[in-house]
Protein backbone atom coordinates (compact mmCIF):
# COMPACT_ATOMS: atom_id res chain seq x y z
CA UNK A 1 0.00 0.00 0.00
CA UNK A 2 0.96 3.60 -0.83
CA UNK A 3 2.23 5.57 1.93
CA UNK A 4 0.46 9.00 2.39
CA UNK A 5 2.90 11.64 3.06
CA UNK A 6 2.25 15.13 4.41
CA UNK A 7 4.65 17.79 4.40
CA UNK A 8 4.57 20.61 6.65
CA UNK A 9 6.71 23.45 5.26
CA UNK A 10 7.23 22.05 1.78
CA UNK A 11 8.10 25.31 0.25
CA UNK A 12 11.15 25.07 2.83
CA UNK A 13 14.91 23.66 2.25
CA UNK A 14 14.12 20.43 3.87
CA UNK A 15 10.11 20.53 2.44
CA UNK A 16 11.93 21.06 -1.18
CA UNK A 17 14.48 18.24 -0.50
CA UNK A 18 11.90 16.13 0.61
CA UNK A 19 9.34 16.71 -2.70
CA UNK A 20 13.12 15.52 -4.79
CA UNK A 21 13.06 12.12 -2.26
CA UNK A 22 9.67 11.45 -3.10
CA UNK A 23 9.99 11.53 -6.71
CA UNK A 24 13.26 9.34 -6.83
CA UNK A 25 11.09 6.87 -4.91
CA UNK A 26 8.16 6.73 -6.98
CA UNK A 27 5.52 3.90 -6.38
CA UNK A 28 5.14 3.35 -2.68
CA UNK A 29 4.96 6.72 -1.78
CA UNK A 30 2.31 10.04 -2.84
CA UNK A 31 2.25 13.18 -1.37
CA UNK A 32 -1.44 14.30 0.46
CA UNK A 33 -0.90 17.42 2.27
CA UNK A 34 1.40 20.80 1.01
CA UNK A 35 1.81 23.76 3.44
CA UNK A 36 3.43 26.98 3.03
CA UNK A 37 3.25 30.05 5.25
CA UNK A 38 3.57 32.87 2.90
CA UNK A 39 4.91 31.26 -0.39
CA UNK A 40 2.11 30.94 -2.16
CA UNK A 41 3.59 31.05 -5.99
CA UNK A 42 5.98 28.31 -5.19
CA UNK A 43 3.43 26.30 -3.09
CA UNK A 44 0.54 26.92 -6.55
CA UNK A 45 3.41 25.54 -8.28
CA UNK A 46 3.78 22.43 -5.94
CA UNK A 47 0.48 21.80 -5.72
CA UNK A 48 -0.08 21.70 -9.61
CA UNK A 49 2.98 19.17 -9.93
CA UNK A 50 2.27 16.79 -6.78
CA UNK A 51 -1.95 16.95 -6.92
CA UNK A 52 -1.85 16.83 -2.87
CA UNK A 53 -5.76 16.04 -1.41
CA UNK A 54 -4.97 18.91 0.55
CA UNK A 55 -2.76 22.26 0.87
CA UNK A 56 -2.60 24.66 3.45
CA UNK A 57 -1.58 28.83 4.22
CA UNK A 58 -0.91 29.15 7.37
CA UNK A 59 -0.37 33.39 6.94
CA UNK A 60 -4.33 34.47 6.79
CA UNK A 61 -2.81 37.32 4.47
CA UNK A 62 -1.41 35.40 1.41
CA UNK A 63 -4.76 33.08 1.42
CA UNK A 64 -6.45 35.07 -1.13
CA UNK A 65 -3.62 35.43 -3.69
CA UNK A 66 -3.55 31.39 -3.13
CA UNK A 67 -7.14 30.72 -3.93
CA UNK A 68 -6.45 33.13 -7.23
CA UNK A 69 -3.55 31.18 -8.50
CA UNK A 70 -5.28 28.08 -7.98
CA UNK A 71 -8.15 29.08 -9.27
CA UNK A 72 -10.08 25.87 -11.07
CA UNK A 73 -8.29 23.42 -8.83
CA UNK A 74 -9.56 20.34 -7.35
CA UNK A 75 -7.47 20.61 -3.89
CA UNK A 76 -8.69 21.43 -0.67
CA UNK A 77 -7.49 24.71 0.99
CA UNK A 78 -7.12 25.16 4.50
CA UNK A 79 -5.86 28.65 6.20
CA UNK A 80 -4.63 29.59 8.87
CA UNK A 81 -2.06 28.39 11.74
CA UNK A 82 -4.24 25.86 13.08
CA UNK A 83 -4.89 24.25 9.09
CA UNK A 84 -1.90 22.42 10.07
CA UNK A 85 -3.22 20.31 12.58
CA UNK A 86 -6.29 19.84 11.09
CA UNK A 87 -4.86 18.76 7.88
CA UNK A 88 -1.83 15.90 9.92
CA UNK A 89 -5.32 14.64 11.46
CA UNK A 90 -7.00 13.49 8.28
CA UNK A 91 -6.99 9.57 7.77
CA UNK A 92 -5.80 9.87 4.43
CA UNK A 93 -2.18 10.80 5.82
CA UNK A 94 -0.07 8.06 7.46
CA UNK A 95 3.39 10.05 7.16
CA UNK A 96 3.47 13.51 8.82
CA UNK A 97 7.38 15.06 7.57
CA UNK A 98 7.38 18.61 9.71
CA UNK A 99 9.70 20.76 8.07
CA UNK A 100 8.16 24.46 9.28
CA UNK A 101 10.02 26.68 11.07
CA UNK A 102 10.64 27.29 14.48
CA UNK A 103 8.35 26.80 17.44
CA UNK A 104 5.19 27.17 15.16
CA UNK A 105 5.26 24.00 14.70
CA UNK A 106 4.84 22.77 17.64
CA UNK A 107 0.92 22.07 17.57
CA UNK A 108 0.70 20.39 14.63
CA UNK A 109 3.93 17.89 15.51
CA UNK A 110 1.69 17.11 19.01
CA UNK A 111 -1.35 16.65 16.95
CA UNK A 112 0.14 14.13 14.65
CA UNK A 113 1.77 12.19 17.41
CA UNK A 114 -1.87 11.93 19.13
CA UNK A 115 -2.95 10.71 16.39
CA UNK A 116 -0.71 7.82 16.15
CA UNK A 117 0.98 9.20 12.62
CA UNK A 118 4.58 7.92 11.77
CA UNK A 119 6.34 11.55 12.15
CA UNK A 120 9.58 12.36 10.92
CA UNK A 121 10.76 15.54 12.35
CA UNK A 122 13.28 17.94 10.87
CA UNK A 123 11.57 21.34 12.42
CA UNK A 124 13.46 20.19 15.71
CA UNK A 125 12.25 23.43 18.08
CA UNK A 126 9.11 21.65 18.92
CA UNK A 127 11.57 18.59 20.53
CA UNK A 128 14.21 21.26 21.97
CA UNK A 129 11.26 23.00 23.72
CA UNK A 130 8.48 20.47 24.72
CA UNK A 131 10.11 17.22 24.03
CA UNK A 132 9.09 15.47 27.36
CA UNK A 133 5.48 16.97 26.46
CA UNK A 134 5.95 15.20 22.39
CA UNK A 135 7.60 12.49 23.51
CA UNK A 136 5.22 10.99 26.02
CA UNK A 137 2.16 11.71 23.68
CA UNK A 138 4.08 9.86 20.74
CA UNK A 139 4.55 6.74 23.32
CA UNK A 140 0.90 6.94 24.38
CA UNK A 141 -0.57 6.80 20.92
CA UNK A 142 1.74 4.62 19.29
CA UNK A 143 3.27 7.61 16.86
CA UNK A 144 6.78 6.22 15.72
CA UNK A 145 9.59 9.56 15.87
CA UNK A 146 12.11 9.40 13.36
CA UNK A 147 14.53 11.72 12.85
CA UNK A 148 15.94 14.13 9.84
CA UNK A 149 18.31 16.35 11.20
CA UNK A 150 21.16 15.12 10.10
CA UNK A 151 23.00 14.24 13.42
CA UNK A 152 19.83 12.39 14.49
CA UNK A 153 19.53 10.49 12.18
CA UNK A 154 23.18 9.68 11.93
CA UNK A 155 22.87 8.27 15.86
CA UNK A 156 19.41 6.38 15.15
CA UNK A 157 21.32 4.57 12.86
CA UNK A 158 24.27 3.94 15.05
CA UNK A 159 22.31 3.03 17.91
CA UNK A 160 21.28 0.15 16.14
CA UNK A 161 24.28 -1.51 16.58
CA UNK A 162 23.69 -1.57 20.42
CA UNK A 163 20.82 -1.40 23.20
CA UNK A 164 19.94 1.97 24.71
CA UNK A 165 21.51 0.86 28.32
CA UNK A 166 25.01 0.11 26.29
CA UNK A 167 25.34 3.71 25.11
CA UNK A 168 28.66 5.36 26.99
CA UNK A 169 27.98 8.52 24.98
CA UNK A 170 26.45 10.38 22.23
CA UNK A 171 28.62 12.53 20.35
CA UNK A 172 26.59 15.11 18.07
CA UNK A 173 28.98 16.86 15.37
CA UNK A 174 28.74 20.24 14.04
CA UNK A 175 30.84 22.16 11.14
CA UNK A 176 30.91 24.82 13.39
CA UNK A 177 29.71 27.26 11.15
CA UNK A 178 31.45 30.08 9.45
CA UNK A 179 32.57 31.62 12.76
CA UNK A 180 34.57 28.73 13.83
CA UNK A 181 38.00 29.80 15.45
CA UNK A 182 36.55 33.37 15.78
CA UNK A 183 36.99 35.36 19.43
CA UNK A 184 34.23 36.68 20.59
CA UNK A 185 35.32 40.22 19.44
CA UNK A 186 35.91 39.00 15.86
CA UNK A 187 31.99 38.81 16.27
CA UNK A 188 31.26 41.91 17.16
CA UNK A 189 30.91 42.87 13.79
CA UNK A 190 29.92 40.59 11.51
CA UNK A 191 27.00 40.94 8.82
CA UNK A 192 23.76 39.27 7.93
CA UNK A 193 25.83 38.05 4.50
CA UNK A 194 28.36 36.64 6.56
CA UNK A 195 26.46 34.55 8.97
CA UNK A 196 24.33 32.94 6.20
CA UNK A 197 27.16 31.89 4.40
CA UNK A 198 27.47 28.61 5.93
CA UNK A 199 30.63 26.26 4.61
CA UNK A 200 29.04 23.13 3.82
CA UNK A 201 25.05 23.27 4.18
CA UNK A 202 22.76 24.89 2.13
CA UNK A 203 19.33 25.73 4.58
CA UNK A 204 16.69 28.37 5.55
CA UNK A 205 17.71 31.76 6.84
CA UNK A 206 16.77 30.44 10.94
CA UNK A 207 18.50 27.11 10.90
CA UNK A 208 21.81 29.25 8.66
CA UNK A 209 22.06 31.86 11.87
CA UNK A 210 21.87 29.09 14.49
CA UNK A 211 24.76 27.33 12.66
CA UNK A 212 26.46 30.19 12.86
CA UNK A 213 25.75 30.99 16.93
CA UNK A 214 26.20 27.30 17.56
CA UNK A 215 22.24 27.94 18.86
CA UNK A 216 21.16 25.28 16.17
CA UNK A 217 23.77 22.43 17.86
CA UNK A 218 22.35 23.83 21.30
CA UNK A 219 18.76 23.02 20.06
CA UNK A 220 20.55 19.86 19.20
CA UNK A 221 21.55 18.56 21.96
CA UNK A 222 18.27 19.31 24.04
CA UNK A 223 16.85 17.39 20.74
CA UNK A 224 18.63 14.69 21.15
CA UNK A 225 18.28 14.40 24.93
CA UNK A 226 14.72 13.63 24.12
CA UNK A 227 14.96 12.17 21.47
CA UNK A 228 16.84 9.00 22.47
CA UNK A 229 16.10 9.49 26.26
CA UNK A 230 19.31 10.14 27.74
CA UNK A 231 20.96 12.48 30.09
CA UNK A 232 22.32 15.83 28.65
CA UNK A 233 25.60 14.57 30.69
CA UNK A 234 26.06 11.52 28.37
CA UNK A 235 26.04 14.33 24.98
CA UNK A 236 29.24 15.79 23.84
CA UNK A 237 29.67 18.26 20.68
CA UNK A 238 32.22 17.46 18.40
CA UNK A 239 33.43 20.44 15.66
CA UNK A 240 33.86 18.59 12.39
CA UNK A 241 34.15 21.42 9.70
CA UNK A 242 34.02 18.96 6.35
CA UNK A 243 30.16 18.26 7.76
CA UNK A 244 31.12 14.11 6.63
CA UNK A 245 30.80 12.02 9.86
CA UNK A 246 27.13 12.91 11.11
CA UNK A 247 27.42 11.72 14.45
CA UNK A 248 28.92 9.06 16.70
CA UNK A 249 27.73 6.87 19.43
CA UNK A 250 30.28 5.44 21.91
CA UNK A 251 28.77 1.92 23.47
CA UNK A 252 30.34 0.65 26.86
CA UNK A 253 33.19 -1.43 25.25
CA UNK A 254 34.64 1.16 24.11
CA UNK A 255 33.18 1.20 20.38
CA UNK A 256 32.66 3.73 18.34
CA UNK A 257 30.14 3.26 15.67
CA UNK A 258 28.99 6.58 13.12
CA UNK A 259 27.06 7.14 9.83
CA UNK A 260 28.78 8.98 7.44
CA UNK A 261 27.41 10.93 4.58
CA UNK A 262 27.88 13.84 2.27
CA UNK A 263 26.65 16.82 3.83
CA UNK A 264 22.95 16.24 1.90
CA UNK A 265 19.53 16.18 3.64
CA UNK A 266 18.05 14.42 0.71
CA UNK A 267 19.58 10.80 2.96
CA UNK A 268 18.18 11.58 6.16
CA UNK A 269 14.86 13.02 4.90
CA UNK A 270 14.92 9.09 2.60
CA UNK A 271 15.82 7.18 5.59
CA UNK A 272 12.85 9.03 7.80
CA UNK A 273 10.67 8.05 4.92
CA UNK A 274 11.54 4.56 3.88
CA UNK A 275 12.82 3.46 7.66
CA UNK A 276 13.14 0.41 8.65
CA UNK A 277 13.81 -0.15 4.89
CA UNK A 278 17.02 0.80 2.93
CA UNK A 279 16.04 2.17 -0.67
CA UNK A 280 18.39 3.19 -3.48
CA UNK A 281 17.75 7.37 -3.82
CA UNK A 282 19.01 10.46 -5.01
CA UNK A 283 22.29 11.40 -2.90
CA UNK A 284 25.68 11.50 -4.53
CA UNK A 285 27.97 8.59 -3.26
CA UNK A 286 30.36 9.29 -0.54
CA UNK A 287 34.27 9.19 -1.82
CA UNK A 288 36.32 9.24 0.98
CA UNK A 289 39.35 8.93 -0.86
CA UNK A 290 38.22 12.45 -2.77
CA UNK A 291 37.84 14.07 0.73
CA UNK A 292 41.61 13.10 1.75
CA UNK A 293 41.01 14.17 5.43
CA UNK A 294 38.29 14.62 8.63
CA UNK A 295 39.16 16.75 11.37
CA UNK A 296 37.70 17.08 14.63
CA UNK A 297 38.09 20.26 17.63
CA UNK A 298 36.75 20.66 21.16
CA UNK A 299 33.71 23.65 20.46
CA UNK A 300 34.96 27.13 21.86
CA UNK A 301 32.19 27.62 24.76
CA UNK A 302 33.43 31.23 25.57
CA UNK A 303 32.87 32.21 21.93
CA UNK A 304 29.66 30.36 21.36
CA UNK A 305 27.61 30.39 24.87
CA UNK A 306 24.56 28.70 23.27
CA UNK A 307 26.32 25.66 23.85
CA UNK A 308 26.83 26.14 27.77
CA UNK A 309 23.00 27.59 28.00
CA UNK A 310 21.96 24.23 26.52
CA UNK A 311 23.52 22.55 28.76
CA UNK A 312 21.89 24.41 31.55
CA UNK A 313 18.09 24.92 30.34
CA UNK A 314 18.22 20.59 29.43
CA UNK A 315 18.83 20.54 33.34
CA UNK A 316 16.89 22.79 34.54
CA UNK A 317 14.01 21.61 31.98
CA UNK A 318 9.73 23.21 32.67
CA UNK A 319 9.77 26.12 31.03
CA UNK A 320 13.60 27.15 30.05
CA UNK A 321 14.10 25.47 26.75
CA UNK A 322 10.81 27.42 25.84
CA UNK A 323 12.71 30.58 26.89
CA UNK A 324 16.00 29.83 25.46
CA UNK A 325 14.28 28.99 21.94
CA UNK A 326 11.48 32.05 21.66
CA UNK A 327 14.37 34.38 22.67
CA UNK A 328 16.44 33.20 20.16
CA UNK A 329 13.97 33.06 17.64
CA UNK A 330 12.78 36.64 17.99
CA UNK A 331 16.26 38.29 17.98
CA UNK A 332 16.99 36.19 15.08
CA UNK A 333 14.18 37.62 12.95
CA UNK A 334 15.94 40.40 14.21
CA UNK A 335 19.53 40.36 13.33
CA UNK A 336 18.00 39.12 9.76
CA UNK A 337 15.95 42.60 9.96
CA UNK A 338 19.21 44.57 9.93
CA UNK A 339 18.18 45.84 13.82
CA UNK A 340 20.43 44.05 16.00
CA UNK A 341 24.04 43.03 15.83
CA UNK A 342 25.07 39.28 15.68
CA UNK A 343 26.46 39.21 19.71
CA UNK A 344 23.28 40.91 20.70
CA UNK A 345 21.43 37.87 19.59
CA UNK A 346 23.16 35.90 22.46
CA UNK A 347 22.77 38.86 25.01
CA UNK A 348 19.05 38.70 24.49
CA UNK A 349 18.69 35.22 24.88
CA UNK A 350 20.39 34.92 28.18
CA UNK A 351 18.87 38.15 29.65
CA UNK A 352 15.31 36.34 28.67
CA UNK A 353 16.64 33.23 30.89
CA UNK A 354 17.65 35.54 33.60
CA UNK A 355 14.68 37.14 34.37
CA UNK A 356 12.69 34.45 33.51
CA UNK A 357 10.85 32.25 36.46
CA UNK A 358 10.82 28.57 35.21
CA UNK A 359 7.84 26.78 35.30
CA UNK A 360 6.77 23.16 34.56
CA UNK A 361 5.39 22.36 30.90
CA UNK A 362 2.20 20.47 31.89
CA UNK A 363 0.28 20.81 28.49
CA UNK A 364 0.86 23.00 25.31
CA UNK A 365 -0.94 26.17 27.23
CA UNK A 366 1.97 26.35 29.48
CA UNK A 367 4.87 26.40 26.55
CA UNK A 368 3.08 28.87 24.59
CA UNK A 369 2.35 31.09 27.40
CA UNK A 370 6.54 30.63 28.22
CA UNK A 371 6.73 31.23 24.95
CA UNK A 372 4.87 34.48 24.39
CA UNK A 373 6.70 35.99 27.26
CA UNK A 374 9.57 35.31 26.20
CA UNK A 375 8.96 37.22 22.63
CA UNK A 376 7.64 39.83 24.25
CA UNK A 377 10.44 40.41 26.63
CA UNK A 378 13.06 40.64 23.55
CA UNK A 379 10.74 42.82 22.21
CA UNK A 380 10.13 45.26 24.92
CA UNK A 381 14.35 45.38 25.84
CA UNK A 382 14.78 46.16 22.28
CA UNK A 383 12.14 49.30 22.69
CA UNK A 384 9.59 47.59 19.88
CA UNK A 385 5.88 47.02 20.02
CA UNK A 386 4.55 44.20 21.91
P1 LIG B 1 12.97 27.25 5.63
O1 LIG B 1 12.93 28.63 6.21
O2 LIG B 1 13.70 27.04 4.35
O3 LIG B 1 11.46 26.74 5.41
C1 LIG B 1 10.50 26.83 6.40
C2 LIG B 1 9.15 26.32 5.93
O4 LIG B 1 8.20 26.54 6.99
C3 LIG B 1 8.59 27.03 4.71
O5 LIG B 1 7.83 26.13 3.95
C4 LIG B 1 7.66 28.10 5.30
O6 LIG B 1 6.60 28.44 4.43
C5 LIG B 1 7.15 27.41 6.55
N1 LIG B 1 6.86 28.34 7.65
C6 LIG B 1 7.57 29.43 8.01
N2 LIG B 1 7.00 30.03 9.08
C7 LIG B 1 5.91 29.29 9.40
C8 LIG B 1 4.89 29.41 10.40
N3 LIG B 1 4.89 30.40 11.29
N4 LIG B 1 3.92 28.47 10.43
C9 LIG B 1 3.90 27.45 9.53
N5 LIG B 1 4.82 27.30 8.56
C10 LIG B 1 5.82 28.21 8.50
O7 LIG B 1 13.52 26.30 6.77
P2 LIG B 1 14.36 24.92 6.63
O8 LIG B 1 15.79 25.23 6.51
O9 LIG B 1 13.71 24.03 5.63
O10 LIG B 1 14.16 24.31 8.09
C11 LIG B 1 12.93 23.74 8.52
C12 LIG B 1 13.14 23.04 9.86
O11 LIG B 1 14.02 21.94 9.67
C13 LIG B 1 13.78 23.93 10.93
O12 LIG B 1 13.24 23.60 12.18
C14 LIG B 1 15.25 23.55 10.87
O13 LIG B 1 15.91 23.72 12.10
C15 LIG B 1 15.16 22.07 10.52
N6 LIG B 1 16.34 21.54 9.81
C16 LIG B 1 16.69 22.06 8.61
C17 LIG B 1 17.82 21.56 7.95
C18 LIG B 1 18.20 22.08 6.58
O14 LIG B 1 19.12 21.55 5.97
N7 LIG B 1 17.55 23.10 6.05
C19 LIG B 1 18.58 20.54 8.53
C20 LIG B 1 18.17 20.02 9.76
C21 LIG B 1 17.05 20.52 10.39
MG1 LIG C 1 21.52 19.21 12.17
Amino acid sequence: MSQGIAILGSTGSIGRNALRVISGLGAGYHVVGLTAHSSVELLAEQTRRYRPQFVAVTDCDYAERFRELLDGWETEILVGPESLTALVESDAVDTVLTAVVGAAGLPSALAAARSGKRLAIANKEPLAIAGELLTRIARDHGSTLLPVDSEHSAVFQAMQSGRASEVRKILLTGSGGPFRGATRRDLEDVTVEEALDHPTWQMGPKITIDSATLMNKALEVIEARWLFDVSVDKIEVLIHPESIVHSLVEFVDGSVIAQLGEPDMCLPIQYALTYPRRVAGISKPLRLEEIGRLHFERPEPETFRALTLAYDVARMGGTSPVVFNAANETAVENFLAGQISFVQIMELVEHCLDKHDVRPTACLDDVLEADAWAREEVKGRLGQEV
